[in-house]
């Protein structure tokens, strides 16, 4: 099968690839298991080696690869770039990080008894990924696999192949060996073939849809699965805070990437005291955003990498303002060509909205006047996902306490759409199983060992 490539900025053709068939994923399976065991054994500093070379040929290659990535995804050149570069932070704490997990763990010690753990890798894994932030969430699975002596089948989304097929590259060029990293290009069937394999282990990040589709097939083959999936994630304005400072780190949560980022901020609850300043604020903000080409260094919003969104875009506006929601701005599909569609934000929203429920991810927003801190708190808990929650407010005791009653991998304040290689990034509920980055996205590519040793 042939798959297409398009730029969904200007809907031109950028290359057809042959899809990886279900025989060939077999044929990758069986490469990665005769590849995987040398490449356990070697001694971790040659593993992290090749890693500080992928590290290396990634900053070097840089303006090449964002150019790949924002003409299959039509993410704008800057946002590609800091992509790529913030992924060296990543490489150095898994490289600081990795040989801590893996070390021997003496636990026990009397004459003529030994107990220790020694943590092993999974064997072949399975990363089906997403096409939004094809390093990041890639690069989250794959460098603390290879790290700790896995060896990798890499499915990247239909709309990520050229960066997918880059990324295998640039790992021969590091020096892997042969089968230890495979990129199968393809789109849902690869990734189906993918799921009947015997695999070690199963890493997908993407939609709660197919999530379940990829936790159903690690259940049968009884193996360990990591889900990141998607979110609704709120952020809430109390009535101390910073209005135009709020306003600014929300747009830019909201609509950084068109809204396609699994932690966009998706709901705005503001404080009635505050809520007339604040959407003044927010809609100067978010008209200040410069649409356009994503090939020009100045373009904060591109189009949408997936032109069919715009129609769950639209149909979201439609149903919020059949219910009473006005539109502030925005509100429809850009004129002219590309998947463009216009920085929308709507008021007198309600959670009878599918809007303020269902995930939108592209440039959409609802902002919703509460009347404080419990009202706030329950709207927030209105929901099957659980990514991340913010709140913005002066009194951080404040904060905290509202975010300790919020259900959310990740608690925000005074911040948004933010993720560190320190920290655990998992979801709750919808938004997913486990976690990847910090200690325990190291703990996920590894299985215990206990020694039980007399003598
Ligand atoms: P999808 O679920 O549509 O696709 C994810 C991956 O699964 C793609 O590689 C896709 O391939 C593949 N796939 C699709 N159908 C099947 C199937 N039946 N069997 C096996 N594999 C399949 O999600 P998107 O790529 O559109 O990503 C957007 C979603 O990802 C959003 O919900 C977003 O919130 C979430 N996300 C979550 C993150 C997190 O860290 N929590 C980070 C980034 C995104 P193909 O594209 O080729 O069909």
């Amino acid at each position: 099968m042939t798959l297409r490539i398009v730029n969904p900025a200007t809907g031109a053709l950028l290359r057809e690839l042959e899809t990886t068939t279900a025989d060939q994923v077999a044929h990758a399976l069986a490469g990665a298991r005769a590849a995987q065991g040398a490449w356990a054994t070697r001694p971790a500093e040659q593993r992290a080696a090749v890693v500080r070379a992928f590290a290396g040929l990634l900053q070097r290659k840089l303006d090449a690869l964002a150019a790949i990535q924002t003409s299959e995804t039509g993410k704008p050149i800057s946002q590609a770039k800091n992509e790529i570069r913030a992924l060296g932070a990543r490489i150095d704490f898994f490289l600081e990080n990795v040989p801590k997990v893996q070390r021997t763990e003496p636990v026990h010690s009397e004459p003529g008894l030994t107990e220790r753990i020694t943590y092993e890798p999974l064997g072949v894994v399975g990363n089906i990924s997403a096409w939004n932030y094809p390093w990041f969430v890639g690069g989250n699975v794959f460098l603390p696999a290879l790290l700790t002596g896995n060896a990798v089948l890499y499915k990247p989304s239909e709309v990520a192949a050229l960066t997918g097929q880059a990324i295998g590259e640039l790992w021969r060029e590091a020096g892997l060996p042969d089968g230890v990293f495979t990129t199968l290009v393809g789109a849902g069937e690869t990734g189906r073939a993918l799921l009947e394999s015997k695999l070690d282990g199963l890493f997908f990040t993407g939609s709660y849809a197919t999530g379940r589709r990829v936790a159903d097939a690690a259940r049968a083959h009884m193996i360990p699965v990591g889900l990141e999936l998607g979110g609704k994630d709120p952020a809430y304005v109390t009535d101390d805070v910073d209005v135009a400072n709020a306003a600014a780190g929300l747009a830019d949560g909201a609509f950084y990437n068109a809204g396609q980022s699994c932690c966009a901020v998706e709901r705005i609850y503001v404080h009635e005291r505050v809520y007339d300043a604040f959407v003044d604020a927010f809609v100067a903000e978010v008209k200040r955003f410069v649409v356009g080409d994503p090939t020009d260094e100045a373009t904060y919003l591109g189009p949408l990498a997936r032109p069919a969104q715009i129609e769950v875009l639209a149909a979201q506006i439609a149903d919020a303002t059949s219910k009473g929601a006005r539109v502030l701005l925005g509100g429809q599909r850009r004129a002219g060509g590309g998947a463009y569609f216009e920085p929308t934000v709507l008021v007198d929203v309600n959670h009878d909205m599918t809007l303020m429920k269902e995930e939108s991810f592209g440039p959409i927003i609802g902002i919703q006047k509460v009347s404080g801190d419990a009202d706030a708190t329950e709207l927030m808990q209105d929901t099957e996902y659980g990514l991340t929650a913010g709140v913005y407010c002066r009194d951080l005791a404040r904060a905290e306490v509202i975010l300790q009653h919020v259900s959310a991998g990740s608690a925000y304040i005074n911040c948004c759409d933010r993720v560190s290689p320190r920290l655990p990034w998992s979801g709750r509920g919808h938004s997913g199983l486990g976690s990847t980055l910090g200690v325990a996205g190291i703990h996920a590519f590894v299985r215990p060992k206990a020694w039980h040793v007399r003598g």
